[in-house]
């Protein structure tokens, strides 16, 4: 039983084969999704898909690359969208200072802005963070995320990093990049998160674990992601999946009667 916390189905990737897509994971046992909807476009898509499928759920909010876009209409048209009761958090947002897109003080102000709305909503905030860990590191702490708690999405970094996030109270998600020949310190930061922070995601279509790497990544691969961090942390791959689903659904504050994802009341 997989729940993949942070995919992409629902950008232009998947116009072709979406349903496809979305059965090949049904079939390897994804029973939770959380669509990440980061800008207009994508957030309207993943309101459409959760419409017709129980097993999903929705994280909306304002892309760090796209921050220079982030107005008065854009603020709003995500507030109303995050009213809706299958939505889980808000994100992702973050900093990123790899691609540039956007000029750091306006990707600050942005990110600092969903973290007032996370709080205020009493939803958790999914972090992206590219090249910039050490100013996500100090605005979380800033901000005092752990009064609503949050998701490190595709964690990359050090494990000493991790017990830093750890300490401000966030969950850490791991994603194909936990798979790769050269990310042994990300695998070492897996074997330190604690049984009830730890998840798992794909990014798709971004970021294909091993052994599908430099392909269009989906949600089905999560299963890979799960077998080498059970491997990682010495766990049995069931007790992994059913751990990372639990967390899921406790974070989400969702409930799971085997096929549909709700809201708990
Ligand atoms: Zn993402």
């Amino acid at each position: 039983m997989l729940f993949d916390t942070h995919t992409h189905l629902n950008v232009d990737d998947f116009d072709e084969d979406r349903e496809e897509t979305i059965l090949r994971a049904r079939e390897v046992g994804v029973k939770g999704f959380a669509l990440v909807g980061f800008n207009v476009n994508t957030i309207r898509r993943a309101q459409e898909m959760i419409q017709g499928n129980p097993d999903m759920v929705g994280i909306y909010g304002w892309h760090p690359t796209e921050a220079i876009d982030y107005n008065a209409a854009a603020e709003s048209f995500l507030l109303k969208a995050l009213e809706s009761p299958k939505v889980v958090a808000v994100g992702e947002t973050g900093l990123d200072y790899y691609w540039e897109t956007s000029p750091h003080d306006v990707q600050e102000k942005v990110f600092r802005r969903q973290l007032a709305i996370a709080r205020e909503m009493h939803l958790p905030i999914v972090i992206h963070n590219r090249d910039a860990t050490a100013d996500c590191y100090r605005i979380l702490k800033d901000e005092k995320v752990g009064d609503f708690g949050g998701i490190m999405h595709s964690y990359g970094e050090t494990d000493e990093w991790v017990q830093k996030f750890l300490d401000l109270g966030m969950h850490i998600s791991f994603s194909g990049v936990s798979t790769f020949k050269k990310t042994d310190d990300v695998r070492a930061a897996a074997k330190l998160v604690p049984d009830d922070k730890i998840l798992i995601e794909t990014d798709s279509p971004y970021l294909a674990p091993v052994p599908k790497r430099g392909k269009r990544n989906e949600s089905a691969f999560v299963a890979y992601v799960a077998q080498v961090l059970a491997e990682t942390r010495e766990s049995s791959l069931a007790d992994f999946e059913a751990l990372t689903f639990k967390n899921a659904c406790d974070l989400f504050r969702l409930d799971f009667d085997g096929t549909n994802l709700t809201k708990r009341g």
